[in-house]
C-alpha cells in the first residue's frame, strides 16, 4: 500500500490535514510510527511533517517551563537548566531512541512506553495543541484519559519548573541500561516546614496510560518523609492502577514490586 507524506511549513496546516484525514498520523521523531510503517500497519495511510521553527522550543521563564513537542530526549538532556529530568530523559531507550524520540511522541507511546508522560504528569503538565477548532490546552491527565480518541496535533507541553529537589523519578527495568519499564515512577514532593504538602505522583506501566496515584498522594498530605510518615501511602500505593500482563512483567508483579520502589524514592534512597 502507498504511503503519502506531507510535510507543511507551518504547525497549524498540519494540524488541519491531521484532523481532517482519515489514515493519518503526525511524525514525530518516528520511532514508534516508522516501526509501525515498517510493519505495514494498514490504518496509516498518511504521514504528516511539519518543519515549523515552533515545534522544538524550550522557553524557561519565570517558573515556568514550555517544551515544544519536537523537542527529542537528547535535547532535554542537552539542556543545563532542565536537569531536574535528565534522569528521565536518559531512562527513555539507548542513544539511538533519544536522538530522536520526542516530547510529543512520548505523550501516545502505548504503555509500557511513556516515561517522560509519567514524569510530565507528576508536574501537572499541561497539553497545548496547534490550529484546528475548540479547546486549545488541556490538563495532561485529561488529555491520557480520552488519548485514543484524540486527532489533534499536539505543539508544547508546559509545566512549573518544581521546587529544588522536589522532583524524583525512578524506572524499574530488567535490562540496563536502556531496558523498557517493568514501571516507573515520578513525584514531585513540595514541602513546608519538613511535611509534605500538594504531592504528585505517577506511574508508567501501572495502567494503559500514565496514571496519578491519588490515594498514595493524599495519605502523604502532611506527612513527613520517613518510613512511618509514607506507610499509608504504602499502604494504597497500587490503589486506582490497572496494569497488564505482557512480555515484560505480569500486572501480578508489578503491583507487587511497585510499594518496594515507591518507598525507596520516597525515602530517597535511590534515582535508578
Ligand atoms: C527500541 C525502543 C526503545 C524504547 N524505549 C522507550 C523507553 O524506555 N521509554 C519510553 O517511554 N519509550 C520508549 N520507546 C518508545 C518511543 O521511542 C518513545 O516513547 C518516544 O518518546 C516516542 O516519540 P517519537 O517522537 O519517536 O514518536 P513517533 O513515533 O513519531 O509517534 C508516536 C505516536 O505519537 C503521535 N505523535 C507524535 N508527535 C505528536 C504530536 N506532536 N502531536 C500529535 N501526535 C503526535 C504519532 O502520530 C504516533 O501515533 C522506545 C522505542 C523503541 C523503538
Amino acid at each position: 500500500m502507498t504511503i503519502t507524506v506531507k510535510t507543511f511549513e507551518r504547525l497549524a496546516d498540519a494540524a488541519g490535514a491531521l484532523s481532517s484525514e482519515r489514515g493519518a498520523r503526525f511524525l514525530g521523531g518516528g520511532t514508534l510510527v516508522m516501526r509501525a510503517v515498517n510493519e505495514a500497519d494498514p490504518s496509516i495511510q498518511t504521514i504528516i511533517r511539519s518543519t515549523d521553527p515552533g515545534l522544538y522550543h524550550v522557553t524557561l521563564s519565570s517558573g515556568r517551563i514550555e517544551l515544544g513537542a519536537g523537542v527529542t530526549m537528547a535535547a532535554i538532556l542537552a539542556e543545563r537548566e532542565l536537569a531536574f529530568l535528565h534522569p528521565v530523559a536518559r531512562a527513555v531507550g539507548g542513544p539511538a531512541v533519544r536522538e530522536a524520540a520526542t516530547v510529543g511522541g512520548n505523550l501516545f507511546a502505548p504503555s509500557p512506553y511513556g516515561d517522560f508522560a509519567a514524569a510530565l504528569l507528576a508536574l501537572d503538565a499541561m497539553v497545548m495543541f496547534a490550529g484546528g477548532f475548540g479547546q486549545r490546552e488541556l490538563a495532561l491527565e485529561e488529555f491520557l484519559s480520552r488519548r485514543d480518541r484524540n486527532a489533534s496535533l499536539v505543539s508544547a507541553v508546559a509545566f512549573k519548573r518544581p521546587a529544588s529537589d522536589a522532583f524524583r523519578f525512578a524506572k524499574v527495568t530488567r535490562v540496563h541500561p536502556k531496558g523498557v519499564s517493568v514501571l516507573s515512577i515520578a513525584a514531585q514532593l513540595p514541602a513546608s516546614g519538613g511535611r509534605v504538602s500538594g504531592a504528585r505522583i505517577a506511574y508508567g506501566a501501572m495502567a494503559q496510560t500514565p496514571v496519578r496515584a491519588k490515594t498514595a498522594e493524599r495519605a502523604l498530605e502532611g506527612r513527613s518523609l520517613d518510613a512511618a510518615g509514607i506507610a499509608p501511602a504504602l499502604a494504597t500505593a497500587a490503589d486506582g492502577t490497572s496494569p497488564v500482563d505482557d512480555a515484560i512483567a505480569s500486572a501480578w508483579w508489578r503491583r507487587e514490586i511497585l510499594p518496594v520502589y515507591l518507598r525507596r524514592l520516597l525515602l530517597n534512597e535511590t534515582h535508578a
